[in-house]
């Protein structure tokens, strides 16, 4: 069987995803408060659809999924899917990002599924810059289902925390000492610009080294750490003597791309060989039969740039090719 590796020999075991672009927030660096048209149900993949794809993956080397939307946790018996993913021979991990508010509830029947572990996003610990950053949703639910996921044993729980400049940048301390006193994995990830205008994207980056001159400036002791399970491009820390550890995923500012090892799936069925560019393959001509299914994925391979090219957009370089008009929520992440 073909494996999965590119023209730049980077070899892919790793599938994101999204389930629904319906989402119960509205993230300020992910998409408009008002005005977001959603995809037509008709138009979703169904779980059967999903897994037929997954298990042409799988048999190309993906050895690891993650489930993402959108939220997913708002496209109901999401169990079904977990559980059609579990069974296919040489899966290793099934995770889940979410923004946590339904976790409470379905961290244990997910569990139950086959679902390993959760990322849960969480930019602020305060209630009322939740609103404004999450523009609705309460901080407090966000709690309750990080605590049902610890309880339900979906471990490592990592916190996923997209830094804004003059927003939640006085919170590193917080978060940095979050990861020292609970076996959290904290991920810094610096803002990206997918899908929208740059203007609010430059008004907002804030490069991750501000982290560790952070750390510093509080006077912590940092060693380098080894991330958990399936810590990917993140840099990784732990605060000397912390119970967790901290990353820092710096699409930016750092090279980040030479071990890219990741493909998308879009909820309307696109393979998506990179989150930055526009280029998209759609699955669902191929659905019933796995010769084209694996020949589409062996597609992408043939497709997928070396790099995206953000810092170049930064520092208002033109760019060589481009860029998707999907927002993150209709990507994955
Ligand atoms: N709704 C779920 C959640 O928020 O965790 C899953 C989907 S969300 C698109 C996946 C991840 O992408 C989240 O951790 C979110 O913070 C992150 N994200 C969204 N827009 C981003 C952006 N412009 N730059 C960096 N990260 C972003
Ligand atoms: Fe929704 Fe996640 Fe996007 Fe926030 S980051 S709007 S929770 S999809």
């Amino acid at each position: 069987m073909p494996e999965l590796i590119d023209r730049f020999g980077r070899k892919h075991s790793y599938l994101r995803i999204s389930v629904t672009d319906r989402c119960n927030l509205r993230c300020l660096y992910c998409m408009p408060e008002e005005g977001m048209v959603f995809m037509e149900q008709e138009r979703l993949l169904t779980y059967p659809q999903i897994v037929e794809v997954a298990e042409a993956a799988a048999k190309l080397g993906i050895r690891k999924f993650r489930i993402t939307g959108g939220e997913p946790l708002v496209r109901p018996g999401l169990e079904e899917l977990v559980a059609g993913l579990a069974a296919l021979p040489g899966v290793e991990d099934i995770s889940l990002t979410t923004n946590g508010l339904l976790l409470a509830k379905q961290a244990e029947p997910l569990k139950r599924a086959g679902l390993k572990r959760v990322n849960v996003s969480l930019d602020t610990m305060d209630a009322v810059r939740f609103k404004f950053i999450a523009r609705r949703g309460e901080l407090e639910k966000v709690w309750e289902g990080i605590e049902a996921a610890a309880e339900a044993g979906l471990a490592p729980i990592k916190l996923n925390c997209v830094l804004l400049k003059g927003v939640n940048e006085d919170e590193i301390g917080r978060f940095l000492k979050l990861s020292a006193e609970r076996p959290i994995h904290v991920r810094f990830i610096e803002y990206m610009p997918i899908g929208h205008d740059d203007a609010g994207w430059r008004d907002h980056y804030l490069p991750l080294s501000r982290v560790l001159e952070e750390a510093a400036r509080l006077g912590y002791e940092l060693e380098r750490a080894q991330g958990p399970k399936g810590s990917g491009p993140s840099e990784n820390w732990r605060l000397t003597g912390g119970a967790g550890t901290f990353g820092l995923i710096h699409p930016v500012s750092e090279h980040f791309c030479t071990n890219c090892n990741r493909l998308r799936l879009t909820a309307d069925g696109h393979i998506k060989p990179c989150l930055y560019w526009i280029d998209e393959l759609n699955v669902k001509p191929a659905l019933g039969s796995p010769e084209a299914m694996e020949r589409l994925f062996l597609r992408a391979m043939d497709v997928k740039p070396e790099n995206h090219e953000m810092a170049a957009l930064l520092a208002g370089d033109p760019l060589s090719h481009v860029p998707t008009e999907r927002r993150m929520s209709q990507i994955g992440g």
